[in-house]
Parts: structure tokens; C-alpha cells; sequence
């Protein structure tokens, strides 16, 4: 048998891993989920031992139905594109410090670690089904160029992706809109990432358009890129264990939709013995609040110095509430219910799963981030991007003497050289890959924060 999801709002019929990919949300408006998380506490020993993709392989498998051989394939491909054999290593540049570094794909930030894999799954899935899809996102950033990256070239695929015009980083822009395959359309809007964003779900909510155009979405609400990042939890506590010969371990993952570190939940409910997982906000600590004291509350988003964290409703936080309700969807749709409507719910966390994974939670303020990144370098000579910093800095006051933290590092720092030289007085973040594309042609379609526009221009280029 294999695996089926379940909606954290109980409302609608399970669905196998195919269709739980290609639709991302749930038509009750929930989030899909497996309906069992397997036990890997019998593999631990063995799948020590193993390869970056072997592993991947092994932790994968139960959630999917895809055959052995296509699947071996299909990781393969996915992780070619990655510049270190380890996929994702683990380095320590000072005793107490390992970083797990995530950011060895095309696009240089850790979402590619899920996007090249979504890619080729989406790929695959098309081809036995004989199906096109064209894939329709907003961006402010790094999702934009490794969901591009993760489809350029692919067969039976487009990807459209809409940014706000002049504001976002001329690197970032340039990652996007210098990839020259023919299934890719950079469109820059005329408006904010709040236009952008609002013009894709106004398109999504035209149920007659969106099923003429074939459209779909690869935003971290997708069950298949939380399951590839289940994968380097198990990769990084194994590295750790190694060398340190401790049990267990914890992580610090700097958090913006609760994506990444939800995959780290998971992990640890299948056996990986993980004794505290550290969440790291910046000045959006909505999240940070909420583990502090079981208020989830939205502010106001406020710009930092690591964008990509700039978010105060994380899509992803409603999974683990399925959890910390104890797997009970009418709950779920309440709380939701109410959190829509007042923009605040509250939890008693006392009464709540006290036997479940321990999180610990902080924020780091920009100056406190840019203090970390200069720290980091003069004593270590090793540096952080901002994200990172950020999950540094938080875990400093999570430290334990004997269970060895693991910082997940999300971002190359070349990708935020602004903040770094801020940080330390001098250019020295740098990547030959970001440093090429000045010479590279761009290709963008200027167009108006209109719903209509868009539309046009999804309809005219989509077959
Ligand atoms: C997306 C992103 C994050 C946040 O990850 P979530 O899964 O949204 O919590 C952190 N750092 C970087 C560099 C990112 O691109």
C-alpha cells in the first residue's frame, strides 16, 4: 500500500502522493499531510553509513509511489546540479559550531535542495499522465530563481514568475532573468510583492482559468518540498553524531513559512534523535512569540536585512498545529477560523503534547545578525548570510554541553554581499556563479499590477 495524505482540515476524501503534488493546497483549504509518519528508528544504524542520495533514497521512499529504479533516477538528477559531493556538508569551524551548509545548488540558497527535486518529480508525473502544466508564482526573491532553476528546460512545463518591479536586488533579478530556456517567463510588475502576490491568488481563485491554463503552483506549502527536506536532518545529525559520539542532536533553522523546520519535526516523529529544535525569527517574531507563550498574533511585516524571513503568517505552521492538537481537524478548522477572523488564536501549551519534539524559540534583531557575521568571521574566518546569522545568534542561548547544535545555513552569504559588507567593512562575500551573470542577456516582460494583464499574458504564452 502506499502512502495516502490527509487534509489538517479533515474535509476532503485522502489523496496519493501524485495528486497531493500537483495540487499543493487541499480543496477544504488545508494542508495535506502523510496519514501515518513511518518509524525509522530500526534504519537508524544502516542509514548512517549511507551517501547523500542513498539516503535520500531510503528516507523518501515510504511517502512515495513512484517505482525503485525511476525514483534512484530521479534523486540522481536532482542532485547532480549540486557543486559538493555531500550535497549538503556539514562543516565546523570552531569546536562548538557546525553548520549544515544547504546552500550548494544552482541559486545558492536552500530551497534549491527541494526545488530541483519538485522539478523533476513534476517532470516525471506529466510525462505517464501525458500532461502540461504551467506553474504561476510571485516572488520577493530566492523562491523566484530556484523554482526557475528547478524547471528550466523541463518538458511538458512553463513557469511564469512575477516580481515587483526595481525592487528587488539587481542579483537576484538577474538570477531570474538571465536563464535563456524558452519555458521560462520572468515578468516584472509594475507594484509591490504584496500586487504580485494578490494577482496570483486572485488568478488561482478563477477556478475556469486556472483549469484552461493548466496552472500550478510551487510554493512551500508543496508536501513534496517539505519531504526533501526531511532528508538533510538525518544527513547532518549522522555527520555530527560521527564525530562528536553523542546521541542525539539538535538544529537551528533561521524560519520564515515554518517549511524547513517542520521538515526537522517530521524527522524527529520518524526516530532521528533530535533533542531541540531551535526556531530562529528576526524582527518578525511572530513565531518566536507564539512558542513563548502560545499567543499567535499577526503584526505588521517589517524589512530586515534577511528578507527571506520577512513573513508574519508562516503557510506552514498549520501542520504542526495538526500535531499539537492532537491530530484533530475540527480543532484545526476552528482555530484557523478564528485566526482568520481576529488575526490572533491562543493555545494553552502546557496541556498540550508534552511528550513531543521540544522546540526552543528567539529572535535576532539585523544589528544583532550583522554582529554575529562579523564575529563569526574575525574568530572563525568562516561567513554567514543573514539568515543564518540569524539562526546563530539564537542558538547561542540554546547551547548544552553535551548534545552538539547543528545551525542550518540557508543562503551562501555572495547572495546577501550588501549585509555582509555592512557586517564586516569589506567586500569578501563573493561567488564566481553570481559574479557571471553581469555578462549573461536578460529577458523580462515589464507589465501593469493588474489581474488582467497578467492573465493575457499567462493565456497568450501557456500552450
Ligand atoms: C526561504 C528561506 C528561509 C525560510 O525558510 P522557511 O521554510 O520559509 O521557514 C530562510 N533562509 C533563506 C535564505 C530562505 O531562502
Amino acid at each position: 500500500m502506499s502512502m495516502m495524505y490527509i487534509s489538517t482540515r479533515g474535509e476532503c476524501p485522502p489523496l496519493g502522493f501524485h495528486d497531493v503534488m500537483m495540487s499543493g493546497l487541499a480543496r477544504d483549504g488545508g494542508l495535506f499531510l502523510p496519514s501515518a509518519i513511518p518509524d525509522a528508528r530500526a534504519n537508524l544504524a544502516e542509514w548512517m553509513r549511507l551517501s547523500y542520495r542513498e539516503l535520500a533514497f531510503e528516507v523518501m521512499r515510504p511517502f512515495v509511489d513512484i517505482p525503485e529504479a525511476d525514483f534512484r533516477f530521479l534523486i540522481d538528477r536532482s542532485y547532480s546540479s549540486f557543486r559538493h559531493p555531500d550535497v549538503t556538508p556539514v562543516v565546523s569551524p570552531a569546536p562548538a559550531l557546525n553548520i549544515l551548509e544547504l546552500f550548494h545548488g544552482p541559486t545558492l540558497a536552500f530551497k534549491d535542495v527541494a526545488l530541483q527535486l519538485l522539478g523533476n518529480l513534476f517532470e516525471y508525473s506529466l510525462s505517464r499522465r501525458s500532461r502540461s502544466l504551467n506553474l504561476l508564482a510571485a516572488t520577493s526573491g530566492d523562491t523566484g530563481s530556484a523554482a526557475i532553476c528547478g524547471v528550466r528546460g523541463k518538458k511538458g512545463m512553463r513557469i511564469f514568475v512575477l516580481y515587483p518591479h526595481g525592487r528587488i536586488s539587481p542579483i537576484q533579478e538577474r538570477q531570474m532573468t538571465t536563464v535563456a530556456d524558452d519555458n521560462v517567463f520572468c515578468i516584472a510588475v509594475e507594484g509591490s510583492f504584496d500586487d504580485c502576490q494578490a494577482i496570483v491568488k486572485e488568478i488561482f481563485r478563477d477556478l475556469d482559468f486556472r483549469d484552461r491554463n493548466m496552472l500550478g503552483a510551487v510554493n512551500s506549502i508543496n508536501w513534496a518540498r517539505i519531504l526533501a527536506q526531511i532528508v538533510y536532518y538525518f544527513f547532518g545529525a549522522f555527520r555530527v553524531m560521527e564525530t562528536s559520539r553523542a546521541e542525539s542532536a539538535r538544529f537551528a533553522v533561521p524560519t520564515g513559512n515554518f517549511g524547513d523546520i517542520f521538515a526537522g519535526y517530521i524527522a524527529a516523529r520518524m526516530g532521528l534523535p533530535i533533542g531541540l529544535l531551535i526556531l530562529a525569527c528576526n524582527e518578525n517574531d511572530i513565531l518566536s512569540r507564539f512558542f513563548n507563550t502560545g499567543i499567535y498574533e499577526r503584526g505588521k511585516v517589517r524589512r530586515t536585512i534577511s528578507p527571506s524571513m520577512d513573513i508574519q503568517v508562516a503557510s506552514n505552521f498549520e501542520r504542526y498545529l495538526y500535531y499539537l492538537l492532537r491530530e484533530d481537524a475540527a480543532a484545526v478548522r476552528r482555530l484557523m477560523k478564528q485566526f482568520d477572523e481576529t488575526g490572533r488564536l491562543k493555545l494553552d501549551m502546557e496541556s498540550l503534547r508534552s511528550d513531543d519534539v521540544r522546540f526552543a524559540a528567539g529572535s535576532s534583531s539585523s544589528e544583532s545578525s550583522l554582529a554575529e557575521i562579523k564575529r563569526c568571521y574575525e574568530e572563525n574566518g568562516y561567513l554567514l548570510d543573514p539568515h543564518t546569522a540569524a539562526g546563530v545568534r539564537v542558538a547561542a542561548s540554546f547551547r548544552s554541553d553535551i548534545e552538539p547544535t547543528i545551525c542550518l545555513a540557508t543562503a551562501h552569504p555572495a547572495k546577501f554581499g550588501e549585509a555582509v559588507r555592512k557586517a564586516v567593512g569589506k567586500d569578501v562575500a563573493r561567488h564566481e556563479m553570481l559574479a557571471g551573470l553581469n555578462d549573461l542577456p536578460a529577458r523580462r516582460t515589464i507589465l501593469p499590477a493588474s489581474v488582467e494583464a497578467i492573465k493575457g499574458f499567462v493565456e497568450t504564452h501557456s500552450r
